[in-house]
């Protein structure tokens, strides 16, 4: 099943173009890394894919439903992680988690449970009560990726998430986003090899705004 089909892709800043009649493809169960230099292309692909940016040429369609035409209906099958995502300091985990459901449409009624379940996928069960300003950096990016996937969506897209973490914060990220494979379709970014193939299903190596390798990763080598 085909989740996200991009055609043709296209983003130009003035006289720069920063990405140029890029194709991607996203199957369920994949979990694909765009891996790259800093400057390749990889945030502005990800902000075309989620419907935050709009390109200069090319389309998307997720779940079969273009982006352009049905940006609501489309985005609905996502969570996405910027690579700079808005802060709520003074928030409690809770607050922001209960917030970001309703971001997403998610029925009162249900955002509770919408919160204890993402909480748990991403091993934050004990920190809800702490304000989000006071967590360590490491899990401030596992509440990021919690709201990511507080509505249950399909696919997860996560602009380098293990930008700035200490070792063994990284480790922790690279097995909570293995763990969300299981249950979503996901595209990371990172500008680390090692990262992308201790994670990734798949690997689509961008430079310039081009692709110019994309072969899925041999499952063995993904355990470390
Ligand atoms: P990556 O995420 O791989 O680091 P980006 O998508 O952020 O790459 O950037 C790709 C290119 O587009 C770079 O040359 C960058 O300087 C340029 N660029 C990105 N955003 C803007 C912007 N808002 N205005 C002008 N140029 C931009
Ligand atoms: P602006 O910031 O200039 O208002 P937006 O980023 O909000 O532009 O997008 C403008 C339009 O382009 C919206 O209708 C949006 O749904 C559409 N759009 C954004 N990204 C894509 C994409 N990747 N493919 C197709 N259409 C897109």
């Amino acid at each position: 099943e085909v989740l996200i089909e991009a055609r043709g892709l296209t983003r130009r800043y003035g006289p720069t173009v920063a990405v140029e009649t890029l194709d991607l493809t996203l199957r369920k169960g994949e979990i694909l890394g765009l891996l790259g230099p800093n400057g390749a292309g990889k945030s502005t692909t990800m902000k075309m894919l989620t419907g935050n940016l709009a390109p200069s040429d090319g389309e998307t369609r997720i779940k079969g439903v273009s982006l352009r035409e049905e940006p609501k209906a489309a985005k609905r099958h996502l969570g996405y992680l910027p690579e700079q995502p808005p802060v709520y300091p003074e928030l409690t985990v809770d607050e922001y988690l209960r917030y970001c459901a309703g971001l997403h449409g998610v029925a009162k009624a249900d955002r509770d449970a919408a919160v204890d379940s993402a909480k748990r996928d991403c091993g934050l069960g004990d920190v809800g009560h702490r304000l989000v300003g006071n967590l360590s950096k490491g899990y401030q990016q596992r509440v990021g990726i919690a709201q990511a996937i507080i509505h249950r969506p399909p696919v997860v897209i996560l602009d380098e998430p293990t930008v700035g973490l200490d070792p063994i914060q990284i480790r922790e990220i690279r097995k909570l986003i293995k763990d969300l494979g299981a249950n979503h379709s996901v595209i990371l970014s990172s500008h680390i090899l090692p990262e992308i193939q201790a994670v990734c299903s798949r690997v689509m190596i961008i430079a310039r705004g081009r692709v110019v390798y994309n072969e899925s990763i041999d499952a063995t080598r993904g355990s470390g």
